[in-house]
Parts: C-alpha cells; sequence; structure tokens
C-alpha cells in the first residue's frame, strides 16, 4: 500500500528527527522528490552561510555594480515609476534604521 502524501515521514540527514514529509523542500534530484534536511536545518545552513560569506557577498555585488553596463540598467531603472517607489522605500528603511541607532 502507498502512503499518502501526508501520512510520508522522513528522517532528516543534519538533525536526526524523523518529521512529516512537508518538513522537507521538494527536491527533483532526490528519488522521494524531496531534500535529505529539514526545512529547519536548511534555514539556518542559508544563514551560518550568509554570515559566513557577508563579505564575499557584499564584494560580488560592489563589482556588479561598478561595471558601467550595469550603472546605465540602474539608472534607466531608477527613472521609472517602480524604480522612484522602490528608492523612496529605500530611503524610509534607511531613516528609520538611522532613528533607531541613535536611539531619538
Ligand atoms: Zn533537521
Amino acid at each position: 500500500m502507498k502512503l499518502s502524501e501526508s501520512m510520508r515521514r522522513k528522517t532528516c540527514k543534519q538533525c536526526g528527527a524523523e518529521k512529516a514529509i512537508r518538513a522537507f523542500y521538494r527536491h527533483s534530484h532526490y528519488a522521494d522528490g524531496r531534500e535529505g534536511i529539514c526545512k529547519i536545518c536548511k534555514g539556518q545552513n542559508v544563514e551560518a552561510n550568509r554570515e559566513l560569506k557577508a563579505e564575499q557577498y557584499r564584494a560580488s555585488k560592489r563589482a556588479w555594480s561598478a561595471r558601467p553596463e550595469n550603472r546605465a540598467k540602474r539608472k534607466a531603472y531608477a527613472t521609472t515609476a517602480r524604480g522612484r517607489e522602490v528608492h523612496r522605500a529605500a530611503c524610509l528603511r534607511y531613516l528609520r534604521f538611522k532613528r533607531l541607532e541613535s536611539g531619538t
């Protein structure tokens, strides 16, 4: 008898806990269609990797922004309605952040 999707369970390769199949992200490379580690472990790995490689990601972003063709793209985007809206939201976020930082 084939277990229904909601009944299937799987053991996480990282934390070793047995969890419902929906606790694992879908992935076509796996025979059962789900990743080997649970969503919680996956999230922790992503978080750890982001912190570990923060400087590398920043440098790569800076390098992208410095290329002339990308500077032109950014300039063109800034003149669109969406670009102005996104810029305005970013400015407000920055001001809010600055206010929190100064504690006033
Ligand atoms: Zn896990």
